[in-house]
C-alpha cells in the first residue's frame, strides 16, 4: 500500500488542488456527457448496445469515483460500508454491462460463437459476485473481481482483434479503445508496484486510459451505426435502382408494344386505302366503259340515222320528193320475182303528162317544176297499200307499181289516178291552167317467159296507145 506524505503550505496546497480538480471536472464531466449523449441515443434508435454502453461508462465513472474518493465526498459520505461495496459493484459493472457490448457490439454470436459463450460466462459470474459481495469481505471480493475483470479485458481485446482482423473497421476503433484503458490500467499497476514514479500522469492513469476509452467506443459506435445506415442506405439504393431498370424494361415493352399496335394499325390503314384505291380505279374504269359504251351507241345510232338518210337521199327524187328511178328499178325487181314466187299479180301503171314541153314553153321551167311538184304528191295520194311504189321515172313521167293488183283493180288505181290530176286547181298569174295525164296499165302474173322489161314495154306501148287516142285517158296492154 502506498501512502503518500506531503507538506503543503496551504496557498500552495490550494493551488495545486485546483488544477487537479479541473481534471477531474473535465473527465467526470465529459463521462456524464457521453452518457446523457448515448442515453438519448438509445432513447431514439432503441439500439440494445447504446444502452450496455450508457451503463458501462457509468460503471466506469463511479467506479473511479469511488476508487477516488470522489463518490464518498459528494454522493455518500456518511456510507462507509456501501464505499467498500460500492468499488467492486461499480467494478462488476464495468465487467458485466462491457461484455454484454462486447459480445452485441462485435457480433460474436454469428462471427466467433465460443468467445461469444465466454462472455456469456463472465457476464454470469459477475452477477453472482455482485450479490457475494453483501456476504464476504472486500478483500476476498476485489481480488476475485479484479481476476474477472483482467479475464474481460483478455477477451475484449482478442475478440476486437480478431473481427478487426476479418475486416470490421468497427472493431479498430474498439480494439484501440480497450488498448487504452488497457494501457491506463498498466501504467497505474506499474506505478502501484513502484516501477513507475507517483506523479499526475500515473496517478491519473486509469482516469486518462478510461475517458479515451469512452470516446473511442463512442466513435466505435457512431461508426457502427454509420456503417449499418450506409449498408441500409445501398441496400435501398439497390432495391430503388433494381426497381428503376425493371420500371426502365416495363416501360420499354409497353412502349414497344404500343409501336407494334401502331404499326399494325398503320398496316391495316393502308390495306384499306389500297382497297379504296383499287375500288375507285375500277369504278373509274366501268364509268370510262360506260361512257364509251354510251358514245359508240350514239355514234352506231348517229352513223344509222345518217346512212339512212344517205340511202333516202340516193333513193329520192330531188325535185319532187317522191322515189327515183334508181329506187323504182330495185322495188320492180323485187316485187317482180315475188309476184313470180307467189303466183299474183302485179300492176304496173306508166304515167306521162299531156303536152308538157308546151307548158314549159308557156310558163317558163321553174312554174314547169311546180307542176311536176302538184303532179308527184297527187298521185302519191291516190296509193293506199303499203307496198305501193310512186317514183319519178324521167323528165315528166311517173311510174306507180301495184303488187298483186289484178287488171281490174289497176285500171281502177289508174283512172282515180288521171281524175286526181284532172282535179288539180293549177293557178298561173290568177288563171286556171289544165293539166291532164295519160297512164299505160297493164297488170299480169309472171310466168317463165314474161321478164320485168318486157312488162314495163307493155306498159309503156299502153301509154303511147293513150297519147295516140287523144290523151287524158287510161289504156290496158297486157299482151
Ligand atoms: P305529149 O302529150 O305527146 O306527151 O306532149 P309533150 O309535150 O308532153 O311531149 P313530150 O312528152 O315529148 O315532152 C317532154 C317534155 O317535158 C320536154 C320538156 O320540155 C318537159 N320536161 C321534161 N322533163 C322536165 C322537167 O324536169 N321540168 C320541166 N319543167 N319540164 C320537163
Ligand atoms: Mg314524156
Ligand atoms: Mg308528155
Amino acid at each position: 500500500m502506498q501512502i503518500p506524505l506531503l507538506l503543503w503550505k496551504t496557498k500552495t496546497f490550494i493551488e495545486a488542488t485546483q488544477g487537479e480538480l479541473l481534471g477531474l471536472g473535465m473527465y467526470y464531466g465529459s463521462m456524464l456527457v457521453m452518457v446523457l449523449y448515448n442515453l438519448f441515443v438509445f432513447l431514439s434508435v432503441r439500439e440494445r448496445n447504446y444502452l450496455y454502453y450508457v451503463l458501462f461508462v457509468g460503471s466506469s465513472a463511479l467506479f473511479i469515483a469511488s476508487l477516488n474518493g470522489i463518490s464518498f465526498q459528494f454522493l455518500w459520505p456518511n456510507a462507509t460500508r456501501w464505499n467498500d461495496q460500492a468499488i467492486i459493484i461499480f467494478l462488476l459493472g464495468i465487467v458485466l454491462f462491457g461484455s454484454l457490448f462486447t459480445r452485441d457490439f462485435l457480433q460474436l454470436r454469428i462471427a466467433i460463437p465460443l468467445l461469444s459463450r465466454i462472455a456469456n460466462i463472465i457476464a454470469v459470474m459477475t452477477l453472482g459476485s455482485m450479490v457475494l459481495t453483501a456476504f464476504l469481505p472486500y478483500s476476498t471480493m476485489i481480488m476475485a473481481s479484479i481476476v474477472i475483470a483482467v479475464i474481460a479485458i483478455g477477451l475484449s481485446i482478442t475478440a476486437g482483434t480478431m473481427r478487426w482482423a476479418e475486416g470490421d473497421t468497427s472493431a479498430r476503433y474498439y480494439t484501440v479503445a480497450w488498448f487504452s484503458l488497457l494501457v491506463g490500467g498498466v501504467i497505474l499497476a506499474l506505478n502501484k508496484i513502484d516501477i513507475l514514479p507517483r506523479n499526475f500522469i500515473t496517478e491519473n492513469a486509469t482516469q486518462i486510459g478510461s475517458a479515451l476509452e469512452v470516446i473511442l467506443l463512442s466513435f466505435a459506435l457512431a461508426d457502427r451505426l454509420n456503417v449499418e445506415k450506409k449498408k441500409r442506405f445501398e441496400a435501398q439504393v439497390n432495391a430503388l435502382e433494381h426497381e428503376k431498370v425493371a420500371r426502365i424494361a416495363q416501360t420499354e415493352a409497353l412502349s414497344q408494344e404500343k409501336n407494334a399496335r401502331h404499326a399494325q394499325e398503320k398496316a391495316l390503314e393502308h390495306e384499306r386505302e389500297a382497297r379504296e384505291a383499287q375500288a375507285s380505279a375500277l369504278e373509274i374504269q366501268r364509268r370510262a366503259n360506260e361512257t364509251l359504251e354510251r358514245r359508240v351507241k350514239e355514234r352506231t345510232n348517229e352513223l344509222e340515222q345518217a346512212n339512212k338518210q344517205l340511202e333516202n337521199l340516193s333513193l329520192t327524187d330531188g325535185l319532187t320528193g317522191i322515189r327515183n328511178r334508181r329506187y323504182l328499178n330495185k322495188a320492180l325487181s323485187s316485187e317482180f320475182s315475188r309476184a313470180y314466187r307467189e303466183k299474183e299479180p302485179l300492176g304496173i301503171l306508166l304515167i306521162d303528162i299531156d303536152f308538157f314541153k308546151n307548158f314549159n314553153d308557156q310558163y317558163g321551167h321553174l312554174i314547169g317544176d311546180d307542176c311536176l311538184r302538184q303532179v308527184a304528191s297527187t298521185i302519191s295520194m291516190q296509193t293506199h297499200r303499203d307496198n305501193d311504189v310512186v317514183a319519178r321515172f324521167g323528165g315528166e313521167e311517173f311510174c306507180l307499181l301495184l303488187p298483186n293488183t289484178d287488171t281490174d283493180g289497176s285500171l281502177h288505181v289508174a283512172e282515180q289516178v288521171r281524175q286526181s290530176v284532172e282535179a288539180i286547181r293549177f293557178i298561173v298569174d290568177d288563171k286556171h291552167v289544165a293539166i291532164t295525164i295519160s297512164i299505160g296499165v297493164t297488170s299480169l302474173i309472171p310466168d317463165t317467159e314474161m321478164e320485168q322489161e318486157k312488162m314495163v314495154a307493155l306498159a309503156d306501148a299502153a301509154l303511147y296507145k293513150a297519147k295516140e287516142n287523144g290523151r287524158n285517158q287510161v289504156m290496158l296492154c297486157n299482151t
